[in-house]
């Protein structure tokens, strides 16, 4: 099909709508994009608390080989507002510190000499990480269906390797627990973030709040003609018998040749079911949605009157605190602006029963044995962010329910983290997804894909 003569309609302004949004106006199509929000972003938003008059967000983050976004931020023009970090701090309770970088040394060896020094690892420990990562070296399993829990015995990890380094990376990277993530993709993360090459694995944090982030991207999709309409939420679409689209909002019917649904998997379902097609396909179509299993993430913010760590971010060993960010470093606010930091709970299943009160008591008592210079600052203001369906779970033998970006129905491509990306649910799956129903919908599904990051060192050999 030929994209300059077609009129579409993008359902959803979240990353994966933003992303085929961008691709489709750039190739000469017609893009209306409707969001039910009144604003851009989806799960990547920061919004004003008018109480505590600051803005927050939930910290997201990239890699190095997140290249589609990446390249996404570059057409953009605002790829410098990304912050990146070659180093990982984990730290234990007792204020031990292990730091894991890069060296001199060639991949996938790059890592090799902090990994060895690394204090939070007995010598036992190590030698079962090696072998475990070893396994990872020519890539990670095509096949979904063992769990991480699984791997981890069939290894023979240890307890310490299991606490000090497998769960921080996968509990943080996919959100759940051992037994709902696959080694699949435990083992893409792995091979990606410590094995590939030593930009593949950098930490690039956003330097600005994500609204404020994300905002060039709406921008650079409007300077390209899309039409961005916020709170613009759609309650029904429908195939005309002329084989056109029609999408009512409360206010609007737009018509179009072509729609793509970047919405989530429940608001997917729900537009999906207001098709009245009897199809089988359309059931099977349906059926998917069930087998996912939305996670949780709870973050907490403490404002301080002055810096009390010392590190722009740390991840923390032995408690239920995954992640600690400083985002007034990270953003480089002046000392008199004080002290910002989130506290990131991933997969905090427990925290959504627990009041808000509780949250807070039990992270900062937490926060303050690794940091007790905070027990002397001033905390300001507090504030906690539950977000229930903040990533969903990439369990074991999910792949076969992800449904690609083309569907049964003529004209109608599906998009999101939750569609079949060969990635977890990230920011970089959503574009992938966005870029690939855009191309789907040209005829030349990878069009619109950027390069994989390249493998360096001894890794050109060993990874497929
Ligand atoms: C707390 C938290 C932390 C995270 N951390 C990271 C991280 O560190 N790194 C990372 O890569 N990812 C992270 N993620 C995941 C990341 O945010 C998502 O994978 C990504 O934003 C998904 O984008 P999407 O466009 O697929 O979906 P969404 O962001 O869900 O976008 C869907 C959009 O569709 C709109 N919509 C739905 N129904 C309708 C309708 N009927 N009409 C109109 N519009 C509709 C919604 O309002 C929404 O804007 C995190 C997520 C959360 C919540």
């Amino acid at each position: 099909m030929n994209s300059e003569h077609q009129d579409v309609v993008i359902i959803g302004g979240g990353v994966a709508g933003l992303s085929a949004a961008a691709a489709l106006a750039g190739a000469g199509a017609k893009v209306t994009l409707l969001e039910r929000r009144p604003y851009i972003g989806g799960r990547a938003y920061s919004y004003d608390h008018p109480a505590l008059e600051e803005t927050i967000d939930s910290q997201h983050v990239v890699l190095g080989c997140c290249t589609n976004i990446l390249d996404l931020c570059q057409q953009a023009g605002m790829a410098d507002t990304i912050r990146w970090y070659d180093e990982l701090t984990f730290l234990e309770p007792s204020g031990r510190r292990t730091l894991l970088r890069s060296s001199w040394l060639p991949a996938p060896a790059h890592q090799a000499i902090s990994f060895l020094h690394a204090p939070m690892l007995s010598l036992r420990d190590k030698a079962a990480i090696a072998t475990g990562l070893a396994r990872f070296l020519g890539g990670y399993p095509a096949d979904d269906t063992e769990s991480f829990a699984s791997w981890l015995k069939r290894t023979g990890q240890t307890d310490r390797a299991i606490r000090h380094f497998w769960e921080p990376v996968v509990v943080g990277a996919l959100n759940d627990g051992f037994e709902r993530c696959s080694v699949k993709y435990a083992g893409k993360v792995f091979h990606e973030s410590f094995l590939r090459s030593p930009q593949a694995g950098r930490l690039g944090i956003p330097a600005a709040p994500l609204s404020e982030f994300f905002a060039p991207i709406a921008e650079f999709a409007q300077r390209q003609g899309v039409t961005v309409k916020l709170k613009s939420g759609v309650d029904r679409i429908e195939h005309t018998p002329d084989g056109h689209w029609q999408i009512q909002t409360a206010t609007e019917l737009h018509s179009a040749s072509a729609i793509i649904l970047a919405s989530d998997f429940k608001q997917t379902r729900n537009l999906l079911a207001t098709l009245p097609s009897p199809a089988t396909d359309a059931a099977r179509q349906l059926g998917v949605f069930d087998q996912f299993i939305p996670a949780p993430i709870t973050t907490v913010h403490l404002w301080y009157d002055r810096d009390v760590i010392g590190l722009d971010h740390a991840v923390l060993l032995d408690t239920r605190i995954q992640w600690v960010f400083a985002k007034s470093r990270i953003r480089r606010w002046s000392a008199e602006r004080g002290c910002y930091l989130e506290l990131v709970i991933s997969a905090s299943w427990p925290e959504l029963e627990m009041g808000r009160e509780a949250i807070l008591a039990s992270a900062l008592q937490e926060f303050e044995t690794f940091f007790p210079a905070a027990k002397q600052a001033k905390l300001l203001k507090t504030s906690v962010l539950k977000e229930a369906r903040a990533t969903f779970s990439v369990t074991p033998g999910l792949d076969r329910y992800r449904p690609q970006q083309t569907t049964p129905w003529t004209g109608l491509y599906i998009a999101g983290d939750w569609t079949a990306t060969e990635w977890p649910s990230t920011m970089e799956g959503a574009v992938r997804s966005g870029r690939l129903a855009a191309g789907a919908l040209t005829g030349d599904t990878h069009r619109f894909m950027a390069a994989e990051s390249p493998a360096t060192g001894m890794m050109r050999f060993l990874s497929k």
